[in-house]
């Protein structure tokens, strides 16, 4: 029976659990495991609390880490649903409206010449800048979309 105070060793036996000991002290504790029940049963305790606890904080940890993504993964999806429907909507309306004015501008021989080549022209102009920075919006997007992954 080797020579031990139980409270004593206490320290001892979460310092082995969490690989802090020195050979000799390892040696010393292991023989006290193998020889005294108490301590041996105060190190399955303490054994079985630590798992607990570190099994809880991790399913904690996952579980948070697991909404945050989901969450980021939604609202990036709905983000996009509702930036194509508002752009699809936006370019129907626009597309449509200059069409009918550019018609209805041709049909009226009253209109001035000016307005008859302005118009249109500044239809198209609008048009192809807004599919411009469309375009460098997407790009932009997908670019923060890889930096977000890397991160
Ligand atoms: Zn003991």
């Amino acid at each position: 029976m080797i020579k031990h105070q139980c409270r004593e060793t206490e320290p001892l036996l979460s310092g082995y659990l969490d690989g802090e000991l020195t050979q000799g002290d390892r040696q010393r504790i292991e023989l006290i495991l193998d020889e005294c029940s108490i301590c041996a049963k105060n190190f399955e305790e303490m054994k079985q609390l630590c798992q607990q606890v570190g099994g809880m904080e991790y399913k904690k940890m996952t579980a948070s880490e697991k909404d945050r993504l989901s969450e980021e993964v939604t609202g990036a999806a709905s983000a996009s649903v509702g930036q194509i429907l508002l752009l699809g909507g936006v370019l129907l309306l626009y597309g449509t409206g200059a069409v009918y004015l550019v018609m209805a501008l041709i049909r009226d021989s009253e209109a001035p010449l000016f307005v008859r080549l302005g118009l249109p022209a500044v239809l198209l102009g609008v048009g192809i800048l807004f599919v411009t920075v469309l375009t460098q919006r997407i790009k932009a997007s997908k670019t923060d979309r890889y930096k977000n992954v890397r991160l």
